[in-house]
């Protein structure tokens, strides 16, 4: 689950790394009287805020209000503002990035750091990264934030608050079961202080139940992916056309990378789950449906999800909803032969490699 930037510099506050002062805002009415110049930053769980609009700076009473009525409400890269941070504004002399997040290869928590900060940390060159895996059984140690101070060529005055900041920073990220946190830009002041200007706190949504304290608020989901999750489906609308109907989550996803190879553009992800029921077959078409993609593509590998379960929901769902869709289907693995039959019975040839039958749904989907 991410956080949104306030609830992360809560966090930071809490663990003494330096914030500026601010406040959060839902509505006009309870924005402070101006006394000194503040940003006004749009609370949004996505990045590049700065350059799409969605933070404002204000220099005195008027600015400020207006900043406040234009972005509450407003749009940030498809998101709706509801909430803003008024910090007072920083006197910014450099930009640096610093985060710890997990390296799922090493299977340890990794701190990354550059003095290249403001930017997606993606478009920084290599060389410019500094990554160090950190041994979660000992924990951070002060040797390695002698070696990162070093990378970054910081003079001691400024090593000495990175050094600090380091081993809250890994408490944060141990006490939160963070798979990031991510501080960019980590900003070096006019008065030569470190601090934290951005804050990017994903918590391991398995870990939730251990941090009761953060409402769990879903703003980004459409309403079909709200029916869908409620009725046990894990349903993604995405941009495409092609409406997809998979079993298991590795199979959806690879089924979606397929489609994207071959130039098709999936509409959504639905994962069947396990299930023996013609029933949520049906069900999932009915989401699927309901998303009006131009083609369908079910591609299912039987094992506890039987094929002809499968192949008599399909059947069943065409009757019900009268499809108009051109449908390719593939199936493979249990009861795959019965499944064949009960679509052959009814017009369907399924396919029974993934492959071709990606081919086909893109060709019918009218290609890229
Ligand atoms: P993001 O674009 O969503 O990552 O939002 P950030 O909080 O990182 O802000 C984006 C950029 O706005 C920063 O890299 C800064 O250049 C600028 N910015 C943010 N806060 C301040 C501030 O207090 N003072 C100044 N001068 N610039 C700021
Ligand atoms: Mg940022």
């Amino acid at each position: 689950m991410n956080l949104y930037e306030y609830q992360g510099k809560e966090i930071f506050r809490k663990f003494q790394i330096p914030v500026p002062d601010g406040y959060v805002v839902s509505s006009p009415s309870e924005v402070k009287s101006y006394t000194s110049p503040v940003v006004v930053k749009s609370q949004v769980l996505i990045g590049g805020r700065g350059k799409s609009g969605g933070i404002k700076f204000a220099k005195d009473q008027a600015t400020l209000g207006n900043a406040v009525k234009e972005l509450l409400g407003s749009k940030v890269r498809g998101l709706t503002v509801s909430k803003l941070l008024i910090e007072q504004m920083l006197d910014i002399r450099k930009e640096f990035y610093l985060s710890i997040t997990l390296n799922r290869t090493e299977r340890k928590p990794m701190l990354i750091a550059s003095v290249a900060g403001g930017v997606e940390i993606e478009s920084v060159p290599e060389t410019e990264i500094f990554r160090k895996s950190i041994d979660p059984i000992v924990g951070y140690s002060d040797f390695i934030g002698r070696q990162l101070t070093k990378f970054m060529k910081f003079d001691a005055q400024l090593a000495k608050q990175l050094r600090a900041i380091l081993p809250k920073l890994y408490q944060v990220f141990e006490k939160y079961d963070c798979e990031l946190v991510e501080i960019n830009p980590l900003v070096l002041n006019g008065d030569g202080k470190l601090i934290a200007a951005d804050s990017k706190v994903i918590i391991d949504s398995d870990s939730l139940y251990r941090h009761q304290e953060f409402p769990k608020e879903d703003p980004e989901r459409t309403p079909l992916e709200l029916e869908a999750q409620s009725k046990g489906y894990s349903f993604v609308e995405l941009e495409g056309v092609i409406g997809v109907i998979a079993n298991g989550a590795g199979l959806t996803m690879a089924t979606l990378d397929a489609l994207l190879l071959h130039k098709g553009k999936p509409r959504n992800f639905l994962d069947l789950g396990g299930t023996d029921s013609t029933d949520i077959v049906v069900e999932a078409f009915d989401l699927v449906l309901k998303a009006n993609p131009k083609v369908i593509l079910v591609n299912i590998f039987g094992g506890v999800t039987k094929c002809d379960t499968v192949a008599a929901g399909i059947v069943e769902a065409k009757k019900k909803y009268g499809i108009k869709q051109q449908l390719v289907v593939r199936l493979s693995g249990v009861r795959e032969t019965e499944g064949r039959e009960i679509l052959k019975q009814n017009g369907i040839v399924a396919f029974s490699e993934m492959m071709p039958a990606v081919e086909k749904v893109v060709s019918f989907a009218g290609g890229a």
